[in-house]
Formats: C-alpha cells, structure tokens, sequence
C-alpha cells in the first residue's frame, strides 16, 4: 500500500477511463485490489488522492519485451529491475517478456532461466510468452506443459535461421497445437528468402553501411510473410498475432483476414510510429542506434499505421523493448567493432515511453481517450489471458492503476528517463501528459516519472486463455 501503515486508498474525483467510457469517479482500494469504484462520498481511507484534472487508467500492459537477454556476445541492456523501473516511470504495471528455448533446450529449460532473470528483480508485475526453435517432442505436449505453466502464447519466427526460425510445417503443428489448448501464437512476420537474397546483393556490392538495413528487410518480405501466416491461420482455425508490425502493405493484409473474420490481429509499435528511415542516413554510428528489425519505414507507412490503430485494425501497441547502449551498438555483436550491418546488435528502447507517445494523438484529436486505453492496456490484457485481473478499471481487479496528469510535459530524452541507455530515440519530442502516480497491486511504484517501486514486489502472473477477445 501507499504507506507501511496504510490498508485502504482513495482515489478522489479524477476522470476514469476505461476502453469503453470516460467518467468522473473515485477509486477505492483495499490491499492489492480495486474494491469500489463510483461516486463514493465521504468514504475513510488510510489514504486519499485528490485526482481532480487528472486521468485514472488501467496500468499499461506491455506485450512485447525483451529484459536481459543474450545477444551474440552482448545482453539487451535493461534487466528485470532496471527495465520494470522504467516501465512503471511511464505507466506501465505489466510486462510479457519472450521466454526462449533455444535449439537443444527444453522448453522447461528455457522458461526456468527466464523465471531465474525475473524473480525477486522486478519492481511490477510480468509473464512470459514462450519461443519455440524446434519441435523436439510433439507440439500438444509442448504446448500443454507451458498452458499449465501459465503460460498461453507462443512466439514464432519466419527469419533469423541461425537460431530463431522455424519452417511452415512447425508453425502449422505448434498453431493447431495452440488452437485445441486455447493459446495464441505471435509470429515474427519478414520472409527470411527475400532477406536472404537481399543482404547477400548488399554485402557482395560493398554495402555495409545501416541503411542497407532497411534496404535488405523491404516491406515487402513483411507483407509476404503476413499473407503465409494468414494462410495457416485459415488452415489451422489458430487465433494468430503478428508482432511489430511495421508497414502499410502488410496492415492492409491483416485488415483483410480480419474482415474475413479470422482471430487475427497485431501489434505496432512506437518507433514504427514515431520514426522513419531517414535516421538511417545519419552518420553510421548514430544510424547503427536504429537497427531493429523490421526496419524503420518511409513516414508514410507511420500514416497508415495511426489509421490503423484508430479504426482498430491494429489492435495493441507494445514496445518490443530491447535496448543497447551506444557503446553495444558500436562493438557489435562478436565485439570489437561491426564492420557491416548485419553484425549490429538488433532493438531500440521504449518501455518507458509508449504510454506517453500514444497519448500525442489524443491531444492532437486523432485517437479517442478509449482508444488510447483499449489499444496501451485493455486489448493486450484481453488477448493475452490477463483480463479482467489487469487492463481495465473494474472492482475486483488489480490495484494496478495510473493517475496521468494531462497537463504534464516532458522532454523524452535520456537524462530524464529510466531504462539503461544513454539515448533516446525520442530526444527531440517534449509529450504532453504523463503519469504522476503509478500503482502496481496497491503499492506505489512510480510518483511524477520517478521510480518509487521495490524489487521483489513484481510478482509473475500465471495467464489464462490466450487469443479470443472476450467481451467484459
Ligand atoms: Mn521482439
């Protein structure tokens, strides 16, 4: 709770938002839940917020991160504590990171180190997805021992040969697997042939710089491997979720399966939102910091993908969170120095901003208050077996709730935030709206983008059914 003393808080007279509605109401806590939220009157409590002017949300849910995790000879710069840190700075009390069993391990294996990353570590509450590399046993029994692990999501990748991809026949097996034990399969969508070719024209031309990045990973490949991944949803009857997605040729596949009325959906994030390919023209130190994969797009594909969320084509947008300082990005991923492209370690931070970010198109007009909840906290609570215990405002849930100051402003770069890296892509955009009291169960964690929270206080959260979006 608020203070070691305090058992009940009150929330007093802030605008509660929820994926559904705007009211004015205030929010009764007890312990680690919401017990009442309404027109409470003179109600006692231990303690009480006055939350006039402000917004009251679900915390954010962030569905794709990746805390501590080894790349080539580097680590993504944000362990469990640094990284939820951040997270609760910008509004986020909930994070899915991507578990992986690598080739050769058991998934087991794979989610046991992941659990040894994140316990008595993180300051909020998290879960895991799963990524499968290899079918070493049959994909019903994998997929049950995970389900009964609380963990209901599967991640695929149709790139990254070396370690990560797996073939269509895997995704079929580990989708109709998924589909009989209510799990939701997230795929990395880039077809790895057109990679492949590409990279190969690249580096035999002499071209070694990052914006042959971009050029070897077209829209293109992304579209191509969404319309496989829609096939085999159709084959399979699998809910299925395209993680990252980046541009306009691909959004419009997905709007297509959706109207078709598949269980198809996917996510974008802020840096396909917000940035755009010319940061790869910058000098190639600086242009390396941008290296993620899919690449960075020309702005219209930015344009597209707001109206996307708008309309709700896309359906969540998560952060992909995988940081490296400047200096991991100059080393490269066998250290000392990368001498082309493809040895730049992959990811850009974001835990800590997405909240914020999305916010921009509310105070521009351009995406409701619902929206901006439904898409940050509702939807990926709901599609990721989360709901109703997080991700909307309800008695019963989670005390797990964000006060968010509309008239706050803030210069995103990296000395006034949190996650462990000494850039920020967003340095040159001040937000309008930012949380100023973050709790995780009750217990304040963040308090005006500060951290206030404890390590060990996260707890992980066991998921139900993954991949129906379940009316509340
Ligand atoms: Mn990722």
């Amino acid at each position: 709770m608020v203070g070691s003393q305090a058992q009940t808080l009150l929330i007093r007279g802030g605008d509660v938002v929820s994926s559904e509605e705007v009211r004015r109401a205030d929010v009764f806590i007890r312990n680690e839940r919401i017990e009442r939220i309404g027109a409470l009157g003179d109600v006692a409590a231990d303690a009480t917020i006055d939350a006039a002017g402000k917004l009251v949300i679900p915390g954010a849910v962030d569905v794709h991160t990746h805390l501590d995790m080894e790349v080539g000879v580097t680590r993504s710069s944000d362990d469990f504590t640094s990284g939820t840190v951040a997270a609760a700075c910008g509004g986020t009390t909930t994070v899915i990171d991507f578990a992986t069993a690598y080739r050769g391990e058991s998934l087991a294996e794979g989610l046991a180190t992941w659990h040894g990353k994140a316990t008595d570590n993180a300051v909020i509450d998290y879960s895991f997805h799963m990524t499968i590399t290899e079918l070493a046993r049959p994909a019903d029994d994998l997929v049950a021992e995970m389900v009964e692990a609380g963990i209901t999501s599967f991640k695929l990748y149709m790139t990254y040969p070396e370690r990560l991809m797996v073939s269509d026949e895997v995704i079929s097996e580990v989708m109709k697997a998924a589909e009989r034990q209510g799990a939701l399969v997230c795929l990395h969508c880039e077809d790895d042939a057109t990679i492949a070719v590409r990279r190969a024209e690249a580096l035999g031309a002499g071209h070694t710089q990052p914006r042959w990045h971009a050029q070897s990973r077209p829209p293109e490949a992304e579209a191509d491997a969404v319309l496989r991944a829609i096939r085999l949803a159709e084959n399979t009857g699998a809910a299925c979720y395209v993680v990252h997605l980046s541009s306009a040729p691909a959004l419009e596949r997905v709007r297509v399966a959706r109207e078709s009325g598949l269980d198809f959906y996917a996510e974008t994030c802020p840096q396909y939102l917000y940035l755009s390919a010319e940061r790869y023209e910058d000098a190639p130190a600086t242009a390396a910091r941008y290296v993620c994969a899919p690449p960075l797009r020309d702005p219209h594909h930015a344009e597209e993908l707001w109206e996307g969320l708008k309309r709700g084509h896309l359906q969540v947008v998560a952060t992909d969170h995988c940081p490296f300082t400047s200096a991991d990005k100059r080393a490269g991923l066998a250290g000392g120095g990368w001498s082309d492209f493809t040895q730049i370690p992959g990811g850009v931070p974001g835990i800590e901003t997405r909240l914020a970010l999305v916010y921009q198109k509310v105070v521009e007009g351009r995406l409701g208050l619902t929206d901006w909840v439904d898409r940050c906290c509702t939807t990926p609570a709901k599609l990721f077996g989360l709901h109703p215990r997080k991700g909307e405002p309800i008695a019963g849930a989670d005390a797990d709730v964000v006060v968010f100051d509309p008239s706050a402003e803030r210069p995103l770069v990296a000395e006034r935030l949190h996650m462990n890296v000494d850039y920020s892509p967003y340095e040159n955009i001040t937000v309008r709206g930012w949380p100023s009291l973050v709790l995780s169960r009750g217990r304040v964690v963040a308090r005006d983008g500060e951290p206030a929270g404890t390590p060990g206080w996260g707890r992980f959260v066991p998921r139900g059914p993954s991949g129906r979006l379940i009316e509340s």
